[in-house]
C-alpha cells in the first residue's frame, strides 16, 4: 500500500515509523527542520527508554508523493483546510482520506473539498510526544478504530495494515458513537490540563479539578443524548476518569500547545459541544467558559509572562 500521511507532528511521525515496516509511507508537513532531519538521518522513535530509527519518505511538497492508496490527516484542527489542498493531487478515483483527529469538524471540512465518498474517519488511542526534529516518542499503547465508511473494504485494508505493524485496528458501523466517545473524553482532560497545566492524571486525583471535570463532561454527555448518539460506555465520568488516570503522567496534546505557543483545538472539542448544545436546545455553561478561557490562552500567547 502507497500511504501519505499529511501533518508530521507526534501522532504522523508516530504512525509514520510503525507502518512504514509494511507499506510505502510519506510524510507530508511544512515544518522543514523536521522533514530535513528525517531525509538526512530518519525518524528517530523512543519507547520506554529504547530508540530505533526507520526510513519513511518526507516532504514538504506533495508533488513529490504522487497518488496514494490512502492518506491519513493528522494535523491540528487549524491546519486542516490546508490538509486539504495538500490530498487533492495524491487522491486518485479509489483513493481513501482518512482523518485520526481528535474533535469534532475535520472530517467534514476533508468530505467538502475532496468529496464525501473518498473520506473517512477513525480515532486513536494511540499517544504521541514530538521531541524534536525527526525525533518521536510512543507515549501509549492503544486501539485506534476506523469507521467501516466511506467504503468498507478500504478501511478494513487501512485496519489491517495497522494491526501487521503491531498497532491494535478495528472497524466500526457507528461512527458516530465513535466520534463522540472520543470527543467526551477530550472534553473532559484536554481544556482542564491546558488550563490548570497538570497532566492527565492530576484531574483524577484532585477534587476541585475532578468537580470541574465531572460538569463538563455530563453536559457533553447531555448534547450526545439529545443529538441520538449512543456513547460506547454507559458511565461517561468514570470513563473519562479511568482514562485520566491510565494515562496519569501523559501531557494532553492541547497542554502541549498551550505550553508551545500554537493555537489549540478548543473550537472543535469544548466548542463542539457548546455548538451541538446551542442546536439540540442544551445549556452547556462550563463548556462555553471552557472555551472561552483557552481561546484566550490561545490569543495570550506573546503576551505571557
Ligand atoms: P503536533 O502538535 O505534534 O503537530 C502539529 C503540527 O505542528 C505538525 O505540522 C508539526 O510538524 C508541527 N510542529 C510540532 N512541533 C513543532 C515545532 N517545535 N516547530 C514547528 N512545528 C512544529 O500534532 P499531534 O499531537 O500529532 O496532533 C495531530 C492530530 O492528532 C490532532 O488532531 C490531535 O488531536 C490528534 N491526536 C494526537 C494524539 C497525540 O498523542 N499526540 C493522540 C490522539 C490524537
Amino acid at each position: 500500500m502507497k500511504l501519505a500521511i499529511i501533518g508530521a507532528g507526534a501522532m504522523g511521525s508516530l504512525l509514520g515509523f510503525c507502518l512504514c515496516a509494511e507499506a510505502e509511507v510519506w510524510l507530508l508537513d511544512p515544518w522543514q527542520a523536521h522533514v530535513d532531519a528525517m531525509n538526512a538521518g530518519g525518524l528517530v522513535c523512543e519507547l520506554n527508554g529504547v530508540t530505533e530509527t526507520r526510513h519513511p519518505y518526507a516532504t514538504t511538497n506533495p508533488a513529490e508523493i504522487g497518488l496514494c492508496d490512502a492518506v491519513l490527516v493528522l494535523v491540528k484542527a487549524e491546519q486542516t483546510p490546508w490538509a486539504a489542498a495538500q490530498a487533492r493531487s495524491l487522491c486518485g478515483s479509489t483513493t481513501l482520506v482518512v482523518t485520526l483527529q481528535n474533535g469534532v469538524g475535520n472530517r467534514e471540512i476533508l468530505a467538502e473539498q475532496l468529496g464525501p465518498e473518498h473520506v473517512g474517519q477513525g480515532v486513536t488511542a494511540l499517544g504521541a510526544t514530538l521531541l524534536g526534529p525527526g525525533h518521536v516518542r510512543h507515549a501509549g499503547q492503544g486501539t485506534t478504530i476506523f469507521s467501516a465508511a466511506p467504503e468498507r473494504a478500504g478501511m478494513a485494508a487501512l485496519a489491517a495494515l495497522f494491526s501487521a505493524c503491531g498497532l491494535p485496528a478495528e472497524l466500526s458501523d457507528d461512527l458516530e458513537a465513535l466520534v463522540w466517545g472520543k470527543l467526551v473524553v477530550n472534553v473532559g482532560i484536554n481544556a482542564l490540563t491546558a488550563l490548570l497545566r497538570v497532566p492527565n492524571g492530576a484531574l483524577a486525583a484532585l477534587p476541585e479539578a475532578r468537580a470541574l471535570m465531572a460538569a463538563a463532561v455530563a453536559e457533553a454527555a447531555a448534547v450526545a443524548q439529545a443529538r441520538g448518539t449512543l456513547l460506547p460506555y454507559s458511565h461517561p465520568l468514570e470513563h473519562v476518569l479511568a482514562v485520566a488516570r491510565a494515562t496519569g503522567a501523559n501531557r494532553s496534546s492541547m497542554l502541549q500547545d498551550v505550553l508551545r505557543g500554537s493555537p489549540t483545538e478548543i473550537s472543535t472539542i469544548n466548542g463542539a459541544v457548546v455548538r451541538e448544545g446551542l442546536r439540540w436546545g442544551v445549556p452547556t455553561p462550563v463548556n462555553q467558559l471552557l472555551t472561552q478561557l483557552v481561546q484566550a490562552l490561545d490569543v495570550s500567547a506573546a503576551q505571557r509572562v
